[in-house]
């Protein structure tokens, strides 16, 4: 008897140290976010009625992180009850048990793996029995589908489903329109409470695009559709409170006049920029101080380009918002720190924050250049591209935007920078890149470039093993890589596209240890927020 005490009160032990350690390597996970404190100088400078909106803003924006919760996992309730509290600080950051940065492993006991559609369809639905679901609302980007009282799969509009939060929402949103003395933000937001009543989104997303005066921004609703892994097609709810920085923003401006002129310097044949990019384009600067549903979930966005809409983006063309005190925090906690650690000494100096934020910039540019339709008659290069369309839409974002950069300041046009701060800056971006695994589409785009950079003589390892760029060769890859995937894109040749990513998209030894090395340094990998105004 005694002898089965001794032995049950050994295991309770062993179990206890062992859930030491797991804490320990948890709390090791959480601390891999480096905390940012978000505050901007630019609320300064807000009258009290503009406060009273970012108040209301910010309250619509709660709900909203409530309403993403539902959506990505479910009762987040189950969560708020851990007792162990990196266990429930790691689920707060991951919105739910699975760790977002290591293809969504479980780390808390009793939860399997992720369910591909997360909680936007049955976790027990067959793809036979989607296939064989006939409605045409089930492509919606804003239905989720459940089952009914028979078991067989139903559309539910999000209108309906997260009906009582979205009310919540709405009078927030109404009374935040009631003060604002700015009449485009009013009616974007009152156009947005209808959209979130109605499920249509269209005319709220005209009337952003028309706000055009607004210092106070806000990115509202149902938007990206990355957390459905299943098909892509589900919208997740997100919400980021913005202020824009005019000085900066006006800047910007003339570089968007510039894009037909950038178009026209591609590196490919001419056959390929035939596309006349818009002008009407917005390309401004922000300060981020309010990030909550979807895109505060695990990687946190810097840069933002909407509406996703191609009918909006047609008739108004697009945003894009690049977040500036949001980028300043991962160069200065992230990429700096790697930069110095694997970069040899004396390349470091052109490890530059302005350098990162004008490459985070063009890779947004960078989208709306290019080919959009194929030459060949196989119609539209999103529809040539098939499951290869994101992945060599980003590399081509990440690649043309550092040509466009070096271009530019070839031509003067971009003050402060160099080649030599672009490119490493850029290299070193790389490398942060792939901390967050090779397998989302933006991984693959960012290990591609790599790897073809690489057997271009774009880089090296000098003795110790730290990089050394040959920026001549650099320069040279940068032009071939652009030029290989503005012809991948324009023949829609997914059959190379596939071969290549297959062969290219992989992490080299090499690049492990590096990774490898890093981590034992305790950079960290992201941000999380610490709302603090
Ligand atoms: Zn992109």
């Amino acid at each position: 008897m005694n002898k089965i005490i001794l032995t049950l009160a050994g295991a309770v032990a062993l179990a206890a140290s062992c859930q030491t350690q797991e804490d320990t390597a948890l709390q090791a996970k959480v601390d891999e976010y480096a905390t940012f404190e978000v505050k901007s100088a630019l609320i300064d400078g807000l009258s009290d009625k503009d406060r009273q909106v970012l108040n209301l803003l910010r309250e619509a924006g709660k709900v909203i992180d409530g309403m993403f919760w539902k959506q990505t996992f479910g009762d987040k309730e189950e969560m708020d009850v851990i007792d162990r509290q990196a266990m429930k600080d790691f689920a707060m950051i991951n919105y739910g048990p699975w760790d977002r940065l290591e293809d969504n492993a479980p780390f808390v006991p009793g939860y399997g793996e992720k369910p591909l559609g997360a909680n936007y369809y049955p976790a027990d639905m067959t793809a036979e029995e989607w296939e064989a679901f006939d409605d045409p609302d089930k492509l919606s980007p804003y239905t989720v589908i459940r089952r009914d009282e028979n078991g067989a799969l139903k559309c539910v509009w999000y209108r309906d489903e997260y009906r009582e939060d979205l009310d919540l929402v709405c009078r927030y949103l109404t009374e935040a329109a009631a003060i604002t003395e700015n009449e485009g933000l009013k009616n974007y937001l009152t156009k947005r409470v209808e959209a979130f009543l109605t499920d249509d989104y269209f005319e709220s997303d005209l009337a952003w695009m028309d706000m055009k005066d607004s210092q106070i921004d806000v990115v509202i609703g149902p938007i990206e559709s990355y957390d459905d892994k299943l098909n892509e097609l589900k919208t997740s709810y997100e919400c980021f409170i913005l202020l824009k920085d005019e000085k900066r923003s006006q800047e910007l401006a003339k570089y968007v006049s510039m894009l037909p002129e950038l178009q026209k310097m591609l590196p490919c044949p001419e056959e390929y920029k035939t596309f006349v990019p818009g002008t009407s384009s917005d390309l401004n600067v922000y300060d981020a101080i309010y990030y909550s549903g979807d895109c505060n979930c695990g990687s946190k966005t810097i840069a933002i380009n909407l509406p996703n809409d191609d009918r909006v983006q047609a008739l108004k063309g697009a945003r894009r918002l690049q977040l500036h005190n949001s980028m300043d925090a991962k160069f200065g906690k992230i990429l700096l720190p790697i930069g110095r650690l694997l970069i040899e000494p004396d390349q470091q100096k052109h490890l530059r924050s302005e350098a990162f934020f004008w490459n985070v910039t063009f890779h947004e540019v960078a989208h709306g250049l290019g080919v959009k339709e194929t030459v060949n008659g196989k119609g539209s290069v999103d529809e040539a591209m098939g499951a290869e369309k994101t992945t060599w839409e980003e590399a081509k974002a990440d690649i043309l935007g550092l040509f466009m950069v070096c271009r530019l300041i070839d031509m003067e046009e971009i003050p402060l920078i160099s080649k030599e701060d672009a490119i490493t800056t850029f290299i070193a971006g790389l490398v942060r890149s792939v901390r967050f695994g090779s397998a989302s589409s933006h991984g693959k785009a960012n290990m591609m470039c790599y790897n073809f950079m690489k057997e271009n003589g774009a880089f090296s390892r000098n003795s110790d093993g730290q990089y050394h760029i040959d920026y001549d060769k650099a320069l040279e890859a940068i032009d071939a890589w652009a030029g290989l995937i503005i012809k991948t894109q324009a023949t829609g040749d997914i059959d190379f596209a596939r071969s290549f990513s297959e062969k290219y998209a992989v992490v080299p030894e090499a690049l492990s240890a590096d990774i490898a090395n890093v981590n034992a340094h305790n950079i960290p990998r992201d941000i999380k927020f610490d709302f603090v105004w």
